[in-house]
């Protein structure tokens, strides 16, 4: 049997992107390979927010502070943290969804796997986890990802075949969405490590993928457009998303209306982050 080492498992309400409002369990796998220190800072300087908070003093992730830069989910990756997150057989993830779920069996909720970066070393357990007899309800999944990495073959197999199976026997169609938050230059990742279009045309071949911008200023549109088209221009055909910055109220305030205009000026697509003014984005939400 699989393990998987799980940063968080909770049950809520999608607040951003192709199924904002959709109740979804949030699976949120431990590890990425960034650090997006950059968020909310000046252009060019690292935000030290989350290094300055001392590991020791806590024991669940509903205890750590919010951060108003940088990654707001940091301790799903920085080592510091990892003791907080148990390593759980793909068992202990099914029996503890039907716990969280109101029903306890799958019904109209989705499956969001985030992360930190969820398709960055658990492809191989995923197929455990979905053929678990717990998980045949489940219709529609959702990869949180940074758009960086690759499919592995067989993961990309499988998900084909996922989709494909209770249709054959006159069940629902299934579907898989790659909701892909690619990171631009206000992040403070590098554009050639971050901006990978031909990895994100690959997600198309499996299912449905859109591009979400995580938007502060004017900067940061002019470069969301350098990499549409960059995108475009590999082939991708999804749509594109553009996000107001800002993991605390504060911040998300500040600029969730400019990002609105920009969008509607722009003919492109409006996410908002629905679990900043209902939760406050509180951990576990
Ligand atoms: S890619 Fe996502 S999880 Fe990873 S550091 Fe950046 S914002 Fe955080």
């Amino acid at each position: 049997m699989s393990k998987i080492k799980i940063a968080e498992l909770f049950y809520s309400i999608q607040g951003e992107g192709r199924y904002m409002g959709v109740p979804s369990v949030f699976l949120r796998t431990f590890g990425c390979n960034f650090k997006c220190q950059g968020f909310g800072m000046p252009r060019g300087e690292l935000s030290e927010e989350a290094n300055s908070i001392n590991p020791v003093q806590f024991t669940r992730y509903e205890e750590l502070p919010l951060v108003s830069t940088g990654c707001d989910s940091y301790a799903s990756w920085d080592p510091r943290f990892k003791d907080l997150s148990p390593m759980l057989t793909t068992d202990a993830i099914a029996d503890r969804i039907c716990e969280i779920i109101p029903h306890g069996e799958w019904r109209d909720e989705h499956l969001v796997i985030t992360g930190g970066e969820p398709l960055l070393g658990w492809q191989r357990a995923y197929p455990d986890l979905l053929d678990h007899p717990k998980m045949q309800g489940l219709t529609e999944i959702t990869f949180e990802t940074n758009g960086t990495q690759k499919l592995t073959p067989e993961f990309k197999e499988y998900l084909k075949k996922w989709q494909m199976r209770a249709w054959h026997v006159g069940g629902p169609v299934r579907e898989i969405t790659f909701s892909v938050s690619a990171k631009l230059p206000c992040s403070g990742e590098k554009w050639e490590e971050a901006i990978l279009p031909e990895v994100v045309c690959e997600y198309e071949q499996v299912g449905t993928a859109y591009l979400k911008f995580v938007i502060a200023t004017e900067q940061d549109f002019a470069d969301a457009e350098c990499a549409i088209a960059a995108y475009r221009k590999a082939g991708f055909k999804g749509h594109v998303y553009l996000m107001p910055v800002g993991g605390v109220e504060s911040v998300y305030a500040l600029n969730n209306r400019t990002v609105a205009d920009m969008a509607m000026k722009n003919g492109l697509r409006y996410s908002d982050r629905l679990q900043v003014p209902l939760f406050k984005n509180e951990w576990g939400t």
